[in-house]
């Protein structure tokens, strides 16, 4: 992999992720050599996907390239490979550009769509976990305008017209509301042709509520934003089956859509090689204990998304969203260096910072600690702190000038075809 011999010890990091990045920025310039490995060359801000989806924002202001993240760092390489396979007796890693020696290895894999085992909806449904697939959905939605616009049978229509969201969680909801902006005020200025009305946006949620980690609070709030919108929300709701061109569900509820768009969960994205035992098998992450080291391994850890840390607060392991990932990467930067010079390690502590979801404008919900809100206010600062969150300035002002437009114009931009999404 022409990565040069070192006298320092080599730290491999397998995904530039939210773990990823932050703890090869913590490990900047210290007396080890890093490698960063991942399957894409950039970073990608996953909670801003849904808005590629939904034409809000073009894909690049959500996505940095790793290696100009490690421009600076002159003990840190990047490779551009996707790693698969590891050999823990060898302290090696089998990748798709050749094999790597490393003294420490950091998994931050993240996750992949879970399907439940439903193979017929895995092959007919439209998952958002990539930008790839952000993009996918753009595309499909577009194209189902133009299909509608043409349509000779009102079957037709409705099936073009229709699009269904499976999971009720943060980003279903937020998908939810922004083609519901679509149809409220894109589809009635592009398409002359076509009636809005005849447009339907259905979010099915298999719990009782929407947005079911957060509070009552946030859910009754969220729902009935969406219902403001036009959404039909259906809880209790549970999809058994999927040809392409019927929704089946658990109840007499059946729907005609060309477009079902599957986030209703996430499972880890292991490396296969390491123990049986060091998994949970259910969630397909890592075991680690408080310094995220995998159980039964000194020198391998897993951060973020693919890691189970049980701790009194967290028995089940901490939620998979951006903040313990981040937590995490920048605490194992500190420790991988205590490691080295035989200090004592600092046990991971997440600092819960709260939850949020936005619905469309004007339309958040917050939940604090000890204060929970939605409205103008909760959305303000959910654009906020989305803005200081995103990696590279550059990107910050292009989502900053697409929101001022997009709220100005009631536009979504970014409504082009690119490149055709083919089923
Ligand atoms: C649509 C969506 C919306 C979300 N919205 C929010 C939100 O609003 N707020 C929030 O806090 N969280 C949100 N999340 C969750 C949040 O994005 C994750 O918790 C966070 O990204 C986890 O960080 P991570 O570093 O563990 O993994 P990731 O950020 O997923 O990074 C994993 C990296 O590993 C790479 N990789 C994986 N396997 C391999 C391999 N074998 N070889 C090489 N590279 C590999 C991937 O390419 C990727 O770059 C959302 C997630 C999604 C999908």
């Amino acid at each position: 992999m022409n990565i040069p011999q070192s006298k320092f010890p080599r730290i491999v990091i397998i995904g530039g992720g939210f773990a990823g990045v932050n703890l090869v920025k913590s490990l900047a310039n210290k007396a080890l050599q890093v490698v960063l490995i991942d399957k894409h060359n950039y970073h990608t801000f996953q909670p801003l996907l849904y808005q590629v989806s939904s034409s809000g924002l073009e894909p690049d202001s959500i996505a940095y390239p790793l290696r100009k993240i490690i421009k600076k760092h002159r003990n840190s390489f990047f490779r551009f490979a996707e790693v698969e396979h590891i050999d823990a007796n060898n302290n090696e890693i089998i990748t798709s550009i050749g094999t790597l020696h490393f003294d420490y290895l950091v998994i931050a894999t993240g996750t992949k769509t879970n399907y439940f085992g439903n193979k017929a909806i895995q092959e007919h449904s439209m998952p958002m976990k990539s930008i790839p697939q952000a993009l996918n959905i753009r595309s499909l939605i577009l194209q189902n305008f133009e299909k509608a616009a043409i349509a000779s049978s009102k079957s037709d229509r409705e099936a073009y017209l229709n699009f269904v969201i499976v999971g009720g969680g943060p980003t279903g909801v937020e998908l939810a509301g922004a083609i519901a902006e679509l149809k409220n005020h894109i589809l009635p200025k592009d398409y002359h042709d076509l009636n809005s009305s005849d447009m339907q946006i259905h979010l099915l949620e298999g719990a009782t509520r929407v947005l079911p980690p957060m509070s009552e609070h946030a859910s009754k709030k969220a729902e009935e934003f969406l219902v403001k919108l036009g959404v039909h929300v259906h809880t209790n709701a549970i999809v058994k089956d999927y040809d392409g061109k019927i929704v089946a569900t658990n109840s007499d509820l059946k729907l005609n859509t060309q477009t079902l768009i599957w986030a209703a969960g996430v499972t880890g994205a292991p490396i296969k090689g390491l123990k049986a035992e060091s998994m949970i098998d259910k969630a397909n992450r890592y075991k680690v204990n408080r310094f995220n080291q995998i159980e039964g391994y000194d020198n391998i850890f897993a951060l973020g998304d693919i890691a189970s840390m049980s701790t009194e607060n967290y028995p089940k392991g901490h939620p998979q969203v951006a903040q313990p990932a981040i937590q995490q990467g920048k605490l194992l930067g500190k420790n991988l260096l205590r490691l080295i010079k035989k200090q004592t390690l600092k046990p991971f502590v997440y600092n819960d910072k709260g939850s949020m979801a936005t619905i469309g404008r004007n339309k958040a919900v917050v939940d604090l600690k000890h204060y929970k809100f939605g409205g103008f206010f909760a959305w303000f600062i959910w654009m906020f702190i989305h803005l200081m969150s995103l990696v590279g300035f550059r990107n910050r002002v292009i989502v900053f000038f697409n929101w001022t437009y997009n709220y100005i114009n009631f536009d979504k931009a970014a409504r082009l075809i690119i490149r055709p999404f083919k089923k």
